[in-house]
């Protein structure tokens, strides 16, 4: 009998202990989802319960110096996406059918998109407004509420195509700045981006409309360059056809600065590109060959055409820098523009013991005023001009 009593309290205790041993590790685990995993599991019920749709602010408009003629600007377009989870199994074949339609894309493609298990998927970026309006009426038509969302989005025209296009540069897919001014200055440019949050279940159903919250986007800041759109085509048209006629492969640049500010009143560059479509090749040559280069030769190329020479190449000014000799010369009141005679080219001149030909060796230019000398950029003349200094230096 004492023995049964003995047993039972032992078998009570033993119980009693694997109850408290369950209840410690219980409450160890409670602890540590609170206290240890606890932020990041809020994190992540937080990304699945809420449905994130973005809102693209509208990028700043470019402006030329006179502040009236739009060199980019961004109009409103729509984004459409789909949250597969709210689009009724029965209807979703349906609803492919329709956008594959409406947006000239392949059914199948949209399908799986309208099939996939996630919470959102896009469709197609940047419709204009009349098509995302088709859609509209259709989803209207067939009693289709949920499930498809249209988005404001902007995209990014530029009005006069190929002017300014090394100096402008242009924007991607996610309207974010890839080269020149777009690129430089896409902190002012682009704005902020606004969202539509929505409170969602686990499989991403809509937990209607108190779980909706909206933050709008602000917009971007515009620029005014310091580019005068006509000089700018000018300096354009005139350096094509120098380039045409004279037959430069490797292309050319104009620079056209106001001598009292320093502004740049245009930036030219020859052989120029498609601002609204950058990724089509500008010459000839390089669409025959295009196809059969690599992936790597093919960016490399494209890195070539978008390139802002004037800036980015290094080049020996040579006689571009006989303006500022002559100009010194002419402050410095050691010449002037007309005194017929005054120089003389024989083809070459020797400076300590080196012989300098001029461009024109094989006929020299002979008797010449510093204004012949300019316009036929003649080595000699520019070379004596220096002496001319020295000597008065010795004197
Ligand atoms: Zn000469």
């Amino acid at each position: 009998m004492q023995s049964t009593n003995i047993k039972r309290k032992k078998r009570l205790r033993n119980i009693l202990f694997i109850s408290f041993m369950i209840c410690f590790l219980l409450i160890v685990r409670v602890g540590t989802i609170q206290f240890i995993q606890g932020s990041e599991l809020q994190a992540m019920a937080y990304s699945q319960q809420t449905l994130n749709r973005k809102i693209n602010p509208k990028r700043g408009t470019i402006y030329d110096s006179t502040g009236k003629n739009i060199l980019a600007v961004s109009a409103s377009v729509e984004t459409i996406s789909v949250t597969p989870n709210n689009i009724k199994e029965e209807d979703k074949e349906k609803v492919a059918r329709a956008m594959s339609d409406i947006f000239e894309l392949d059914y199948e493609t949209v399908l799986k998109k309208v099939n996939k298990n996630s919470s959102i998927e896009t469709i197609v970026k940047k419709v204009e407004k009349e098509d995302a309006d088709k859609l509209r009426i259709w989803m209207k038509e067939n009693n289709i509420i949920t499930g498809i969302n249209i988005d404001e989005d902007t995209k990014r025209y530029y009005p006069y195509a190929t002017l300014a296009s090394h100096i402008i540069g242009f924007t991607g897919s996610d309207n974010q700045g890839l080269e020149g001014i777009e690129s430089r200055y896409d902190d002012i440019l682009k704005g902020s981006t606004g969202k539509i949050l929505k409170l969602t279940d686990a499989t991403g159903t809509d937990l209607g409309e108190e779980g909706e919250d909206y933050i709008s986007a602000v917009d971007g800041n515009d620029l005014i360059l310091s580019i005068d759109m006509t000089i700018q085509s000018i300096a354009e048209k005139y350096l094509k056809e120098a380039c045409i006629d004279n037959k430069c492969t490797d292309g050319g640049n104009i620079i056209i600065t106001n001598p009292k500010t320093g502004d740049i009143l245009a930036m030219a560059g020859y052989p120029n590109y498609d601002l609204n479509n950058p990724y089509q090749i500008n010459t000839d040559e390089l669409s025959y060959v295009w196809d059969s280069l690599s992936s790597s030769e093919k960016s490399t190329e494209l890195q070539q055409m978008w390139r802002n020479k004037a800036i980015s190449d290094t080049y020996e000014p040579g006689s571009v820098f006989k303006l500022v000799t002559a100009s010194t010369a002419l402050e410095e009141g050691l010449t002037d523009t007309d005194n017929q005679g005054e120089f003389s080219c024989t083809g070459s001149i020797n400076i300590a013991g080196t012989r300098i030909k001029c461009w024109r060796y094989y006929r020299p230019h002979g008797s010449q005023s510093l204004r012949q000398a300019l316009m036929n950029s003649c080595n000699p003349v520019f070379i004596g001009l220096r002496s001319k200094n020295r000597s008065r230096e010795i004197l």
